[in-house]
């Protein structure tokens, strides 16, 4: 690499500013399907880059909704995530237990197996990559939250099986076309986002599922509308607006199709910085728990979510804990006003449902008075250090 990377925001921007195309020689069809597009090569659309980046290293940041018309690439991007996920604790019991368990309900709240294994100090857990689940389009209530095990059935057994919340606890749940899922799916969705576990009845049967999923959903606002309290129950919504100047276009066409022609040579381009990137992601989420919000930097936030007449607690939480995984990202152990207000748009839009009855025609509206009120209670940016 040509240059020093100063971070994981530093990385990002100069990997994918790069024009790259002379060092890939068009080369073996076919596979395009299986090996993700590099995240990297994803030109522009720092908003949707930023917002998924941050929910990895903090999955406190309560999920992304990103929104943006078709054939923006809003699928190919988190799919492009999958080489970046870092590692998570996973139980080695078939009852899923695991060392928190104890902290909280005590040595009873595990099985006897783990009991014995927890008192003799041995390991419940082992590291396993964090996985990409995907809901498929067609999914019924059934196949997400898990029902009547249907071969244990034929065999006079009554069973409950788990269903695809419960598959994304520890990974990460994307959820194309949100908008276009029934309102009892969706709110099952959401729920088991919002507390990491849900409860499964059938008759006499009853399960109960851990589900610490990352949420990421997406919709084309053209295609059918989303409940406005919905809206709300993601952290962060990330405006995906398509490429901008016509080079920036005609770069990105380029790099498709060079990876649509030799998907290895594109990934193999990336891979040094992938690599990189994928260990700083590991690193930020080890360093999140150092990162501290001072109260003054917190109050400034406080007053432009009060002046812009937002009630809801889950903005300001979303902000500040997507400012912590951002100083986490830049190896900071302390939120500026700088992260604010670089997360404020992220975490602050589309709160308020008068906004989301005419998205389109308001939106630039609401934009501008989140600018306005950022100038006016956030302190001017310090002058950038020359580089
Ligand atoms: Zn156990």
């Amino acid at each position: 690499m040509a240059e020093a990377i100063r971070s994981i925001t530093h990385l990002m921007e100069v990997a994918s500013s790069r024009r790259f195309l002379a060092a890939v020689e068009p080369g073996d069809r076919g596979l395009a399907e299986s090996l993700p597009f590099p995240f990297l090569a994803f030109v522009g659309e720092g908003e949707m880059k930023l917002a998924l980046l941050l929910s990895i290293i903090n999955p406190a940041v309560g999920g992304v909704l990103l929104l943006g018309p078709r054939g923006t690439g809003k699928t190919t991007a988190v799919r492009s995530l999958v080489p970046l996920l870092p590692t998570v604790p996973r139980s080695l019991c078939p009852y899923g237990c695991l060392p928190e368990d104890v902290e909280t309900g005590g040595i009873d709240a595990v099985c006897p197996d783990c009991a014995r294994k927890y008192g003799q100090g041995e390991t419940l857990t082992f590291s396993d990559r964090m996985r990409l689940t995907e809901l498929p389009l067609n999914a019924q209530l059934p196949d997400v939250i898990g029902g009547l095990d249907e071969r244990a059935a034929l065999h006079q057994r009554h069973r409950l099986r788990p269903g695809i919340l419960a598959q994304a606890d520890r990974n990460f749940l994307y959820a194309d076309e949100i908008n276009l899922l029934s309102d009892e799916i969706t709110d099952a969705i959401l729920d088991a986002a919002a507390q990491g576990m849900y409860t499964v009845r059938r008759g006499a049967l009853a399960a109960f599922y851990r589900a610490r999923f990352v949420l990421v959903g997406s919709m084309n606002p053209e295609e059918g509308a989303l409940r406005p309290q919905i809206f709300d129950r993601f952290g962060l919504r990330a405006v995906v607006r398509g490429v901008a100047t016509i080079a920036d276009r005609w770069e990105a066409y380029q790099r498709v199709r060079a990876y649509q022609t030799n998907p290895r040579g594109v990934i193999e381009h990336y891979r040094e910085e992938t690599e990189i990137m994928r260990g700083e992601i590991q690193a930020a989420r080890e360093k999140l728990p150092q990162v501290l919000l001072s109260a003054p930097t917190a109050a400034l936030a406080l007053q432009v979510a009060e002046r812009l007449g937002i009630v809801s607690h889950r903005a300001t939480a979303a902000l500040f804990e997507a400012a912590r995984a951002l100083a986490a990202a830049d190896n900071r152990e302390a939120v500026t006003v700088e992260d604010i207000r670089t997360l404020a748009p992220l975490a602050l839009r589309m709160r308020r449902s008068a906004f989301l009855t005419d998205y389109f025609a308001r939106q630039g509206e609401e934009e501008q008075e989140l600018t306005r009120l950022m100038d006016e209670v956030l302190p001017p940016a310090p002058p950038h250090p020359s580089t």
